[in-house]
């Protein structure tokens, strides 16, 4: 006999006596649980079953159960129960495979299987049937086989479901984070990028510009034609922006008619070119009623545009590009104004009022 089946046989045996002074039923999960005491390999588990012993002199089979569940049936269930499985499958296979060869009552005689056989005769006189047992032990590692099986089908379900439940969330966050009447990014979605975009701008040194955008006469636009009609004309606004940037920029709502455009690593004098473009991009489409197909005429925007400077707060930032829309409001409409314009106004108006 090979010292490896030496081996498992005693600790096998081992466990059974240890089971039988502790008036403990010899199942397989019992005998595993001190075959792996036996073993030194779980520490853990052994300290737990000296602690129990040593408060009621005894372990139960309710105490037995439990250490099982915390130290052998372990979280990755379904990989451990396959390899418990196909390793009690082989063990019990190589034990069969000898009675097979042997005959259980000349293991009686065969010399490799002599103490074997004591404990085997003593074991039945104990438990009637060790084949019984030994059946027991098939039964078990098939049943373990098929839940296994059906283990591993419902992870498979569980997978699919989790598959889809992240799908559905991530439809939510995006959901959460654009806006429903033109589908660009919301103010909560611009107000989360911003903060980040400073950050990456203050590590790389690269430029941040932000661009402004507000529709100009707006309300009469609205009270001429209608709210719907005005829906549609920000939903253009947008389409018209969307079409004007890339990469890592982002357009978002960030009021009822107004727009912010983030655009890291961009100049202000890029930026004040990009924000033109728009610009005359919207100006140049003749708006039309969409049933009707009414003539609308055209609309406008004005915007502010400014850069991110060294220590800048983001509202620093954003309130540099409002101020410089508000001066191409001032100024007129229809037109973009960037921050170096800015500052020459205020002294103008201080001066003013000095
Ligand atoms: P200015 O050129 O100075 O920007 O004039 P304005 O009329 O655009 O500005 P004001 O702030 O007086 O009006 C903004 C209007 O935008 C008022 C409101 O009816 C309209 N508005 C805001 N949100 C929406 C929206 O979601 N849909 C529609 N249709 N209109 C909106
Ligand atoms: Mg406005
Ligand atoms: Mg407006």
């Amino acid at each position: 006999m090979s010292a490896k089946l030496e081996n498992s046989y005693q600790k096998a045996q081992l466990s059974i006596s240890m089971l039988k002074d502790l008036n403990l039923e010899a199942t397989i999960q019992n005998i595993e649980l001190f075959m792996i005491h036996i073993d030194g390999k779980a520490p853990a588990l052994s300290r737990d079953l000296q602690k129990f012993y040593q408060i009621d002199q005894t372990i139960g089979q309710h105490e037995a159960d439990i250490m099982y569940r915390t130290h052998v049936m372990r979280v990755d269930l379904a990989r451990n129960v396959g390899n418990l499985a196909s390793t009690l499958q082989g063990e019990i296979d190589d034990l069969f495979h000898l009675i097979e060869q042997q005959g259980i009552n000349s293991l009686q005689n065969s010399d490799e299987l002599g103490g074997l056989s004591n404990q085997l005769r003593q074991s039945a006189e104990e438990f009637p049937a060790v084949g019984a047992l030994l059946e027991n032990v098939i039964t078990i590692t098939r049943k373990m086989q098929k839940e296994n099986q059906a283990l591993e089908s419902s992870l498979a379900a569980s997978t699919n479901e989790i598959s889809s439940l992240r799908r559905n969330v991530e439809t939510i966050q995006k959901e959460a984070l654009s806006d429903p009447l033109t589908g660009v990014s919301n103010r909560k979605s611009f107000d989360e990028a911003i903060d980040r975009m400073i950050e990456t701008a203050q590590e790389t040194n690269e430029p941040l510009a932000l661009i402004m955008a507000d529709v100009d006469h707006f309300k009469s636009f609205n009270d001429r034609w209608g709210h719907q009609t005005g829906d549609q004309v920000l939903r253009l606004v947008a389409e018209v922006m969307n079409a004007n940037i890339k990469g890592q920029d982002l357009l978002a709502r960030y009021g009822g008619e107004e727009f912010a455009v983030l655009l890291p690593g961009t100049s202000l004098e890029n930026a004040h070119m990009l924000a033109d473009r728009i610009r005359r991009a919207v100006e140049s489409r003749r708006l039309k009623k969409r049933q009707s197909s009414e003539d609308l005429g055209t609309i406008t925007i004005s915007m502010g545009v400014a850069t991110y400077r060294k220590d800048d707060a983001c509202n620093h930032l954003i309130e540099r590009a409002d101020q410089s829309l508000y001066l191409a409001k001032s100024r007129g409409r229809n037109c973009v104004i960037d921050e170096r314009d800015i500052e020459p106004e205020r002294s103008k108006q201080e001066t003013h009022v000095a």
